[in-house]
Parts: structure tokens; C-alpha cells; sequence
């Protein structure tokens, strides 16, 4: 079983001590909301592969979900993240309360312009200045050598990397690409809110970039276009109930007009009420 830490000294002394060896003991750390899939499993080898001990942070945060969220209703299900923990061979789970994490309301805000304000940001204010005070918190707990992110949450991942690289946090950040389902709907802990029949039409997601990406390799590289494709694509199906966005940005988010390989088709889509997102790496390669 992985040593489970509920308390911020704890884990501190632990991490302290362990360094204290000399032994020059690389720490590897994965963020995570729980509810543990292959997604994460997946950033959980990279750490291992990488570190001399891996920690998994399991925190649903409610600073980064928004009124009228699913933060209540967010799956929790702390002893199989364990089990799962466990089979993958973590060596530390760090699972505080909102007590241990929030004493008190954090009145920090942390916004980066032109991108915190964008696509998710849009939709779901203040849900990137969440996001980005857990993560520094979680860095100043476990202080670890580098940490993983995904990029399902490509936007995150960005926001991350643009805080280290301003803030000259000593953590390397780790992109891992998305783990996706047998029919391409990417992993999520989120999918377990669709019925069979919607699960069936959040598939439509991932058909939409290859067809997008078709579209491109056939020489159409008009943004407008491939956006109109997904779109119309997308609503075809019959529990795709609403768009709030799709977008084509280069690899730094800035949207694009013309599209070339790298650029990055995002959506976020209501699949009846349960709202996804994904997004894909535009690229000649055949898929
Ligand atoms: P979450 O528990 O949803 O906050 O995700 C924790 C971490 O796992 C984040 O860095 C996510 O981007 C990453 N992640 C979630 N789903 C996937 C996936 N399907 N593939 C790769 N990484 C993922």
C-alpha cells in the first residue's frame, strides 16, 4: 500500500526526511482529483519511470469549480484510488480535507491575461485561478522535482507551464498525451455521469477532429471551415445538446486563421448534462 498522508506536516516531514538522506532523491508528483483512471494511471508510469518516488495528490478543489458546478456530486471513491494506487506501484497518496487545504479562504488571485481569460476561462470564471493556487500549493508541499500533467486539460497544462516559467518555480513540468477510450472518447472521471446512449454520442468528439484533421490533409486549411465541420459534425448526434466552444489556436493558445500542422483544435461540449472537454493536435499523420 502506498503511505497516505492526510496532514500538510506530515507529508512535509516525510518528503524533508527522505531528501534529508542525501541520497538525492527525485520526486515525482501527480495532481489529481481521484476518482482514478487510465488517464492518470498513465502520468503515474511516466513519474515512476522518472523518479525515485512518486506522489499522487488526490484533492477534489473546490476553488476551481464554479456555482452550479458538479463539485457536489464530483465522484469520490478514496479506497479504490488507493487499490489502483497500489497496483500501479505509487509510493505516496497525499489526500487532504478542505480543512487541511483551506483553513481559510485563499484571497490570493492569480490571473495570466490572454490566457486565464480564454476558452475555459470564459465559461467558467475564476475556475483557472482554482486551478493555479492548488497546483502552487501542492508544488510548495511535496516540493517536487517534476510534475505531470495531461494534455486533455491542454489549457491547464498551459496555464501551469506559463506559472513556472514566470514565477521561476524550480518544478519541471511534464506534458503526458491523452489516454483515450476504444472508440476515442478521451478518459475522464466526468464519463461516468453519461448514460449508455450518451456515452455512445461522446464518442462524436473524437470522430470530429479526424474528420477536421481530413479536412486538412486534403488541403483545406481554413479555420472557419474546419470549426463549421466539427460543429455541424458534433450536433448530428443526437445527445450532444450544446457547444460552448470549438476553437483552432496555435500550440500557445492564440487562435489561428489559417491552420497548420501543431495547431490545436479545443471543444467544449454538453453531452445531455454532463459537459466534456478534449482536444486534439492538428498533424499529417495518418490516424
Ligand atoms: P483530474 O483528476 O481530472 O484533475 O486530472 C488529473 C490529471 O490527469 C490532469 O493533469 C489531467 O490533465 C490528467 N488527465 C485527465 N484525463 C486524462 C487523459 N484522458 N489522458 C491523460 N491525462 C489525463
Amino acid at each position: 500500500m502506498p503511505r497516505l498522508f492526510r496532514r500538510i506536516k506530515e507529508i512535509r516531514g516525510f518528503i524533508k526526511d527522505i531528501k534529508c538522506g542525501g541520497n538525492n532523491v527525485s520526486v515525482g508528483l501527480v495532481p489529481t482529483m481521484g476518482y482514478l483512471h487510465e488517464g492518470h494511471l498513465e502520468l503515474i508510469r511516466l513519474s515512476k519511470l522518472q523518479n525515485d518516488l512518486t506522489v499522487v495528490s488526490i484533492y477534489v478543489n473546490p476553488l476551481q469549480f464554479g456555482e452550479g458546478e458538479d463539485l457536489d456530486r464530483y465522484p469520490r471513491d478514496l479506497d479504490r484510488d488507493l487499490a489502483l494506487c497500489e497496483e500501479a506501484g505509487v509510493d505516496v497518496v497525499f489526500a487532504p480535507d478542505d480543512e487541511e487545504m483551506y483553513p481559510e479562504h485563499p484571497n490570493v488571485k492569480i490571473e495570466i491575461p490572454g490566457l486565464t481569460d480564454r476558452l475555459e476561462g470564459v465559461y467558467r470564471p475564476g475556475h483557472f485561478n482554482g486551478v493555479a493556487i492548488v497546483v502552487l500549493k501542492l508544488f510548495n508541499i511535496v516540493q517536487p522535482n517534476k510534475a505531470y500533467f495531461g494534455e486533455k486539460d491542454y489549457q491547464q497544462l498551459k496555464v501551469v507551464e506559463r506559472l513556472v516559467k514566470d514565477l521561476a518555480i524550480p518544478v519541471e513540468t511534464i506534458p503526458v498525451p491523452t489516454v483515450r477510450e476504444e472508440d476515442g472518447l478521451a478518459c475522464s472521471s466526468r464519463n461516468v455521469y453519461l448514460s449508455p446512449e450518451e456515452r455512445q454520442s461522446a464518442s462524436s468528439i473524437y470522430r470530429s477532429f479526424l474528420l477536421a484533421q481530413k479536412l486538412f490533409q486534403s488541403g483545406n486549411t481554413d479555420a472557419e471551415t474546419l470549426k463549421q465541420a466539427i460543429r455541424e459534425f458534433l450536433l448530428k448526434h443526437p445527445h450532444v445538446r450544446k457547444i460552448d466552444y470549438v476553437e483552432i489556436t496555435d500550440e500557445n493558445l492564440n487562435p489561428v486563421n489559417e491552420v497548420k500542422e501543431g495547431d490545436r483544435i479545443l471543444v467544449a461540449v454538453f453531452v445531455g448534462n454532463t459537459r466534456l472537454i478534449d482536444n486534439w493536435r492538428i498533424s499529417h499523420e495518418k490516424v
